[in-house]
């Protein structure tokens, strides 16, 4: 009977640190949920896409050396040295990798830091968020949720409507000027 006691508190202590461990820290997610929470996306998560996975080799092959570093490595090109932050053409930006619509040009924004800067994407299951706790900042990293390749970061100090800034890298975009 005694055993039977000392194995069942044994486990109620292992579950109970479990928990401590596992309950995720709430300061540090608020800028996530505070993003999901103000999407204003015309689709909202509707028609996520499917998953396009390869394995290194095969991006190597697909992609340009720059690309690959960002995409699948991911990278920072240059502030003011990338080919789209200072771009204002109408059309879309699409994933320089899977093709993804991603960005429209009506979302973009001159942000004055030397990236493509966008508002919204297009469709908000097109992106995956997630934290980054790289460089000794806390940051949300943004990923195309089609082939999660890294894209950049969404910060919260951007213009209305969304007051969301997605600072993008070029070289991990495409750009698809609109049909006249
Ligand atoms: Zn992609």
């Amino acid at each position: 009977m005694i055993k039977i006691l000392i194995v069942f508190l044994a486990i109620l202590s292992i579950g109970s640190l479990w928990i401590y461990f596992n309950t995720p820290d709430s300061s540090t997610n608020l800028t996530i949920n505070n993003i999901v929470n103000s999407d204003t996306t015309k689709h909202k998560g509707k028609g996520m896409n499917e998953k396009i996975v390869k394995s290194d080799e095969e991006w190597k092959k697909e992609l340009s050396p720059e690309e690959y570093k960002i995409l699948r490595e991911k990278g920072t090109e240059r502030a003011f040295t990338g080919k789209y932050w200072d771009h204002h053409e109408i059309g879309l930006y699409i994933c320089a990798a899977c093709g993804s619509e991603l960005f429209e040009s009506d979302t973009k924004f001159d942000s004055g830091c030397g990236w493509p800067s966008y508002f919204e994407p297009i469709d908000s299951s097109r992106i995956i968020y997630k934290e980054d706790k790289s460089y000794g900042m806390v940051r949300t990293e943004v990923m195309c949720a089609k082939c999660d390749g890294h894209l950049g970061h969404v910060f919260d100090d951007g213009p209305p409507p969304t007051g969301l800034r997605y600072c993008i890298n070029s070289g991990s975009l495409k750009f698809v000027p609109k049909e006249k």
